[in-house]
Parts: structure tokens; sequence; C-alpha cells
């Protein structure tokens, strides 16, 4: 069966659930007690999405400052990259951009695929930063939004990892078929835009194609220890 690789980077203030979203997606499951993450850390997670094996190789960020020339360069050839921030702390929603220009800073505007995640949607009654700014914002960046809860269940995750894949593949092969494909293929996403095909979950790279969020329903997630 086909294999493909992806390196995928998570960027956010301490505290945000960065290394438990990765727990998560690797395990099922949320561990309460885990250490605070120091420098950055490499997880290997292999998952299969609609039908294609994929091997994601996470990079766990520490989210401390003194930590972040080390991080800027682990941004480095990333194909894909989630922007976390704490719906109960407005301070890491405000700090998505300074994330955002390290990452432009190593890697420039293009190449890898955005996604923010609004994460402990489980608190939203103490809620500080509204899902509409969330959405506002990841929309102005062009990137994909999903609410997520590391605590409550795997598949707000899965379902953000699993857009983020879709769409950085599409995009990958759409760049590899030539230039006047993509000619067009602007010309079609355009045209996507204007009828306002998709809803605000999605992003610009996102209006490329079909509706990805309906797609994703159908996906299926298997465990690491699947063969493939
Ligand atoms: P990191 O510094 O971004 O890696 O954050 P951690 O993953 O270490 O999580 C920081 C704290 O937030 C820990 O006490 C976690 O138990 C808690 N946490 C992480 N994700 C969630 C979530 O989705 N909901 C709630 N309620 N707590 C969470
Ligand atoms: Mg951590």
């Amino acid at each position: 069966m086909e294999k493909n690789e992806i390196k995928i980077i998570i960027l956010g203030s301490v505290g945000v659930g960065k290394t438990c979203i990765i727990t998560r997606y690797k395990t099922g499951k949320f561990l309460e007690d885990i250490p605070s993450t120091q420098g950055s850390n490499y997880v290997q997670i292999i998952k299969n999405i609609n039908n294609k094996n994929y091997i994601f190789n996470f990079w766990d960020t520490a989210g401390q400052e003194k930590y972040n020339s080390l991080t800027q360069s682990f941004t480095k050839n990333s194909q894909i990259v989630i922007l976390v921030y704490s719906i109960v702390d407005k301070k890491s929603f405000e700090a998505l951009d300074f994330w955002l220009d390290l990452v432009k800073k190593e890697n420039g505007d293009t190449g890898y695929t955005l996604g923010v995640a609004g994460n402990k949607s489980d608190l939203y009654q103490d809620s500080k930063v509204p899902d509409i700014k969330g959405k506002g914002y990841a929309e102005k960046i062009g990137a994909i939004w999903k609410s997520t809860s590391a605590k409550e269940d795997s598949k707000s995750i899965e379902e953000l990892i699993n857009e983020l894949t879709e769409n950085y593949i599409r995009e990958n092969n759409t760049k590899n078929r030539g230039s006047t494909i993509k000619l067009n293929n602007k010309f079609f996403n355009k045209k996507q835009e204007k009828k306002g095909c998709c809803g605000s979950d999605n992003n610009k790279k996102n209006k490329s194609g079909s509706n990805m969020a309906q797609s994703t329903v159908t996906v299926a997630s298997k465990s690491e220890d699947e063969d493939f």
C-alpha cells in the first residue's frame, strides 16, 4: 500500500494542550499528568486515512520563550502547521500571530497547510475566546479552524488532522501537475470563493476542491499498530 510521510509541527503558548493533543491522537487517551515539554519532542504516529497510510512525524514544541529560536528551526520544511490556543486563555489566542511569524520567517508563505485549534472546548462555559473570533482569525490567515478538546474525545482532533492532511495532499498534487493546470486551478479557486462554496471553517486553500468538511466525515483512522 502507498505510504506518505508528513512532517507536522504543533505550536502555541505553554499550557494550551499541545502535548495532550498529540497524545490523544496517538493513544486515543487523555493523560492528565504529563510533564511540561522541554525544548521539543518528536513523536511518530501512523494512521490510515481514506485507505492511505500516513506516517506523521510530529514535532511537539515547548512554547517557552527560551526555546523560540530552536522552535523556529524545527518548523523548517513542515508540511502541516497547527497553531493552538486555549479558549480559556485569551493571551494564548493573541499569541497566535507570533507563532505564525515564526513559521513564516523559516518557511515563507507557501508549501505548508495551516491549522488553528481552539483547544479545551470542554471548558466552553469559561471561554474567553468566542469561536467566531477563532474562525475569523483562521480565515484571515488562510487556515483550517477546529474547536478541539484533548480531554473530551479523539473526534475533533482526528477531524482536524484529516482535513489538514487532505488539504496538504491536494495542494501538493496540484502543484505537481504543471503550470497550465495551476493557472486553471487559480481561476477555479477565485470562482469558488466568489460563490462562497465552502463553510467558514474552510480556508482559501480548502476552496480548491470539494467540500472537505463533508469528505472527512467518512474518514476512518486506525491505530498505529495496523499493518501497512
Ligand atoms: P502544552 O504546554 O501546550 O503541551 O500543554 P499540555 O498538553 O501539557 O496541557 C497543559 C494542561 O492543560 C494540562 O494540565 C492538561 O491536562 C490540560 N489540558 C490539555 N488539553 C485539555 C483539554 O482539551 N481540556 C482541558 N480541560 N484541559 C486540557
Ligand atoms: Mg507540551
